[in-house]
């Protein structure tokens, strides 16, 4: 019997139709030679020992033991298979919960038992992007890489830097805006030990800048136009599913940013049907902030569509040019998603296509609302986190999405990632109020739980605990 090896059974492609160039799996692009689009990770299924059912899956939990079964990127690795497990780093990311909560549900408008939130903040450097980093770590582990870089509003920096620090394979090398990311994260990829390079600009700069540096010095480029990253975050949707015992859920709510999330969870459902493990799909909706909404702009507002992998490429210039005309920049309190360029834009149409897409847009009053909304009724998360439970509140109320169907609302950060913006909504001095958050238009903070102040006295402090309690 020979072995097969990656090598045989798995390629990149050019997601263009009219395109489709092919690459080996064994080179490290982030686009088409050819073309410049965006590439895929592709597998000859047909050559593949695919499972015959989603539940002989959960098998490899008896395995546990082993690192990669433990890991909830890798117990999949049957669906991600572009590398020997043997070679497949995991420092534990992926041992996430989906948690139905009543209380948000109800905020969103929904009946008892039909919102659930997919708590990816529980990751090891405390967000999603742990699940495409365990994947793009591995490649460029497998493709000989000994430096790896990205541009970061601050998540996937943190990510990387920890997968650096922790398995010693590669040296980390971020690009940040100045002044743009929330500290949590900053101090993450700080103490991880990362060389960390902030540029004087926003994301979108540090977006451009990375690339022409990491091109021109050879390193591996970990952002998620590197298609790997994406395998790694299609993940997500399994373990939705295996939480919810593989029956399909009626609407995955997500933040768009970079769109790379979008764009995993529509490959990981397509590739689910091509493969006779799923029946159907469900419907994808991604929320914008306002303050950086250019999917909502070109899809909602000026009908962009995938149109069979040919979208209108002058439409997107115009709004491109649009945008460098007015001087018009990103900017939301949810800094995860403050992103005007978002790369990944092509392979989000197609997802929207695949799942029946709706794309919103929710201000940064909303976003704080919802978050302290999940802050009180569920795990708590991150500004741009709780964009997805602000979008998905708009659709019940629109009546786009209905009170008794089952919706996910993907939770991609951890709380501690933003405390200023925490406190900032909860504080009893309005001017602290004013001065972060009032700039941004956020009015009134109607879910704030303000501490009580207190004199240094028992009897004041019974007092005030029986007034409020
Ligand atoms: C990266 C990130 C996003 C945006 O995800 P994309 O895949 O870029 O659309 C949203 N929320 C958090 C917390 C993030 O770190
Ligand atoms: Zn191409």
């Amino acid at each position: 019997m020979t072995t097969i090896t990656p090598a045989d059974v798995c390629y990149q492609q050019c997601i263009s139709p009219a395109c489709g160039t092919t690459y080996s799996v064994d080179q490290a692009l982030v686009a088409c030679r050819d073309c410049g689009g965006l590439l895929d990770v592709r597998y000859d299924w047909d050559r593949l020992p695919v499972p015959g059912s989603l539940a002989e899956i959960e098998k490899k939990w008896a395995r546990r033991d082993l690192p990669h079964c433990a890991s909830g990127v890798w117990r999949f690795h049957d669906l991600l298979p572009f590398a020997p497990v043997d070679q497949c780093v995991t420092v534990g990311e992926g041992q996430t919960l989906l948690h139905a909560s009543d209380a948000v549900g109800r905020y969103v408008g929904m009946k008892p038992g039909r919102l659930l939130l997919e708590y990816e903040g529980m990751n090891p450097s405390g967000s999603f992007k742990d699940n495409g980093m365990a994947a793009a770590f591995t490649h460029a582990r497998t493709v000989g890489a000994t430096r790896a870089a990205c541009a970061s509003t601050g998540n996937t920096s943190a990510s990387l830097a920890l997968y650096c620090s922790v398995t010693g394979l590669m040296k980390a090398v971020i690009f940040v805006g100045s002044g743009k990311i929330a500290f949590g994260k900053l101090s993450q990829a700080l103490d991880y030990g990362a060389l960390t390079v902030q540029i004087a600009g926003d994301f979108d700069d540090a977006m451009a800048r990375v690339q022409e540096v990491s091109a021109q010095l050879g390193i591996y480029l970990v952002n998620s136009v590197n298609p790997f990253r994406l395998e790694g975050q299609k993940t997500i949707m399994f373990r939705v599913l295996e939480a919810l015992r593989w029956e399909v859920p009626d609407w995955i709510v997500v933040p768009g940013g970079n769109l790379g999330n979008s764009s995993a969870f529509g490959k990981a459902f397509f590739e689910l049907r091509e493969l006779g493990l799923i029946d159907r799909m469900p419907r994808l909706a991604v929320v914008n902030a306002s303050g950086a909404d250019t999917l909502y702009e070109l899809y909602e507002r000026r009908g962009l569509r995938w149109n069979r992998g040919k979208p209108d490429a002058a439409a997107i210039d115009a709004y491109s040019r649009e945008m460098d005309e007015t001087g018009r920049r990103a900017s939301t309190i949810a800094s995860a998603i403050e992103i005007n360029r978002p790369v990944n834009l092509t392979k989000c149409l197609r997802a929207l296509e695949w799942m029946g897409g709706a794309v919103r847009h929710a201000s940064d009053q909303d976003i704080l609302d919802a978050k302290a909304q999940v802050g009180a009724g569920g795990m708590g998360c991150e500004p741009a986190s709780a964009a997805s439970v602000a979008g998905a509140k708009q659709l019940v109320s629109e009546g786009v999405i209905s009170p008794d169907e089952r919706v996910v609302c993907i939770l991609t950060g951890h709380q501690l990632k933003d405390p200023k913006a925490t406190m900032a909504y909860h504080s009893t001095d309005q001017q602290h109020f004013n001065e972060v958050l009032g700039s941004r238009g956020v009015r009134r903070a109607e879910f704030a739980n303000r501490a009580v102040a207190v004199a240094n006295d028992r009897d004041e402090i019974i007092k005030a605990i029986r007034l409020y309690s």
